[in-house]
């Protein structure tokens, strides 16, 4: 048995305290005879003071904690790598987790915007021709105490006390494919005594799964939704987002208005801008159009290259033309380019290249 598999079993025969709700708490506090209070204390150990041994809970009975020690853990994110970008403000982690499953987060600053970019899947099913998450196929859920690990960890590190000030699910995976521990998680985030984030601070990126678009509607979550959309055919889409046979964009689009007047927010539509495929003035033009239909800004993205993918990004007057067009009638966000292109920070390559290449190439740590 290597060490590796060791920790984790030892691990999987415990409680990770991590990454359950308030209720849950108090039924295992209950369970062993402690008042419901101890939920709350907890937590407050858990996410405002994030220790990590039992024994600094000094406002806990030493019986608890002594049951704590022997039935109980709290989960950590390890951090492989931590590659900072030379051109701006980006830091790339490479997290490698108890099962030795590797998964990716990026910190960016922005002016006083501090976001970290989360993964919420080790790999990805979906198979976006662009992605190269995708390239690596799907593996696993990440729990939701992984991913707020991966925030917590990086929240760690910094050395300012404002924290982190936004969350992204666009890391790996399709967070709305990992419907339960994602709520999950947000829940956990904005709960005033777990992280307290604000629900306005934290969007989800999906790929287009109508059916959980919806769902998510249903939550009373006021956070943002972003859909990549890509594409303003159906056969261009289907090429690019295979998810698209599934969910044409009349569906996707009908299941974003209802989340849109759901949660009375306009949602986002990302579209990455790539060469020869997605950024003819015809696109520009249908792209206008099909925005008529929801509350919705737009965030064009031109292509960040990837090793091993066929597409490229187009110039910036292609890009200016395009962004010109659509927003004769609708609001474009200023043109974003990817964060942290000299540090691959494109889902999912910092994982094909660390893999590929050893931790000593990327690691700055
Ligand atoms: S773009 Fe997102 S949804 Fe598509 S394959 Fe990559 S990680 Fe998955």
């Amino acid at each position: 048995m290597t060490a590796q598999s060791q920790r984790y079993d030892q691990k999987a025969a415990k409680i990770n305290l991590k990454g359950l709700t308030l209720l849950e708490l108090e039924e295992l506090v209950m369970q062993w005879g402690e008042p419901k209070y101890r939920a709350k204390q907890l937590m407050s150990w858990l996410y405002r003071r994030r220790v990590r041994a039992f024994e600094t809970m000094t406002n806990l009975p030493h019986q608890l904690r002594q049951r704590l020690a022997n039935l109980a853990y709290i989960s950590e994110a390890r951090i492989l790598t931590r590659t900072t970008s030379n051109t701006d403000t980006a830091i790339k982690y490479l997290f490698e987790l108890v099962d030795g499953s590797r998964v990716e987060s990026v910190l960016m600053y922005d002016q006083d915007r501090i976001t970290v970019c989360l993964s919420s899947q080790v790999g990805c099913a979906m198979a976006c021709d662009f992605c190269a998450t995708a390239k690596m196929g799907f593996f696993r859920n990440l729990t939701a105490a992984e991913i707020l690990d991966q925030l917590i960890t990086i929240e760690r590190e910094l050395d300012n006390e404002k924290g982190v000030t936004h969350v992204v699910f666009m890391g790996m995976g399709e967070p709305l494919a990992n419907y339960n521990q994602t709520v999950k998680a947000i829940r956990l985030m904005t709960d005033a005594n777990a992280l307290g984030m604000s629900e306005g601070k934290i969007t989800v990126s999906t790929s287009g799964l109508a059916r959980q678009i919806r769902q998510f509607a249903g939550e009373q979550l006021k956070c943002n939704l972003a859909l990549s959309l890509n594409a303003t055919t159906d056969a261009d889409r289907t090429r690019l987002m295979p998810i698209n046979a599934k969910y044409p964009i009349d569906e996707v689009l009908d299941a974003t208005r209802e989340w849109a007047l759901a949660t009375q927010r306009p949602a986002t539509l990302e579209y990455v801008l790539i060469r020869g495929v997605n950024d003819t003035a015809a696109d520009a033009r249908r792209l206008r159009k099909l925005m008529g239909r929801l509350p919705c800004k737009l965030n064009l993205i031109p292509f960040n290259e990837i090793e091993g993918a066929d597409f490229q990004r187009p110039e910036l007057n292609q890009v200016e033309r395009f962004r010109r067009i659509v927003a004769e009638g609708h609001h474009v966000a200023p043109i974003r380019f990817s964060k942290g292109r000299d540090i691959a920070a494109a889902c999912g390559q910092l994982r094909t290249i660390y893999e590929k290449q050893g931790a000593m190439l990327l690691s700055d740590s």
